[in-house]
């Protein structure tokens, strides 16, 4: 049994999130089991006492604290897969990209190991008032769109255009509703590369009624999503994109892509 951080690190970190924001909680989590999912897909099941009565939106996260850069708290952001409150287990599915302090702790991770979290985080969820969803995003958004396609009730139409490394790294999933998925291929180009993308936000049919896009990803292929849309007339408030990493540069510590340079 490891702890992410050692109790004397913990103690000396300063910590803006030492008072978890309104509306979320400390969740003291312990590793229950950890696998690889897909070739680049690493599923870890967790479980933590606070998590009875816990309740959250599909395409919440959670933050977890992985590293200490000096006494300054690294955390990374991941979607909550599924939630089974009965078991009190709680699945993220990480992408295994490279390097990061988020892949390392990943990577090491063993059943009874603990990690400090915070949630439920996140602001973007399915909008009731749409006649149709548009989910864009790369494998870092697999879990959050397929946690949202899963919710959603079984009249409504979903649009789901999902970039993964390979073939073998597309995932099945189980929802209600009408559902067309595609999945763009990169094959050896890297991750972060607006092209695939971005032409299938310049090409993909928009249903007739009020739609909703979500575009979850690398934070310049989710800007270049967001135009290639407004061009086709898609009104800003029927967008929610939300910048997951950035490419060639970690993320700040609070877990999502640094704002300046
Ligand atoms: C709200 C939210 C929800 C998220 N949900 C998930 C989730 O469910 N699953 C998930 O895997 N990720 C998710 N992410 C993205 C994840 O938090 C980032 O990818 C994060 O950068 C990973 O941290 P790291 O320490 O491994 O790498 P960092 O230290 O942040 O980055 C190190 C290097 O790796 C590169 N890199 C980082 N992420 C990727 C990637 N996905 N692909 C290719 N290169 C990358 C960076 O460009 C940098 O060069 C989410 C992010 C947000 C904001």
């Amino acid at each position: 049994m490891t702890d992410a951080l050692p109790e004397t690190v913990m103690a000396a970190l300063e910590d803006p999130f030492a008072t978890p924001m309104p509306g979320t909680r400390k969740l003291h989590f312990e590793v229950v089991a950890t696998g690889q999912l897909t070739p680049h897909m690493q599923r870890i099941e967790l479980t933590a006492a606070e998590l009875d009565d816990f309740a959250y939106q599909p395409g919440q996260d959670v933050m977890v604290l992985v590293a200490a850069d000096g006494n300054r708290p690294v955390r990374r952001r991941y979607t909550i897969r599924h939630f089974d409150p009965a078991r009190r287990l709680l699945t993220i599915d990480v992408v295994l990209h490279g390097e990061g302090p988020g892949e390392r702790w990943v990577r090491s991770a063993r059943p009874g190991d603990r990690i400090e979290g915070i949630g439920p985080r996140g602001k973007v969820f399915p909008s009731p008032a749409a006649d149709w969803h548009l989910f864009m995003g790369d494998e870092a958004a697999l879990p959050a769109i397929l946690a949202m396609t899963e919710s959603l009730p079984g009249d409504s139409e979903a649009t789901l255009v999902l970039e993964v490394p390979e073939e073998a790294d597309e995932q099945d999933y189980a929802a209600a509703a009408r559902t067309r998925a595609s999945y763009l291929h990169r094959l050896g180009r890297p991750a972060g590369d607006p092209a695939l993308l971005v032409a299938e936000a310049g090409a993909v049919e928009l249903p007739p009624g009020q739609g909703h896009a979500y575009l979850l990803g690398e934070a310049r292929v989710v800007l270049a999503m967001r135009e290639a849309l407004a061009a086709r007339g898609l009104p800003q408030d029927q967008m929610s994109p939300k910048a997951y990493w950035g490419r060639g540069r970690a993320n700040a510590g609070h877990g999502e892509p640094a704002r300046d340079g």
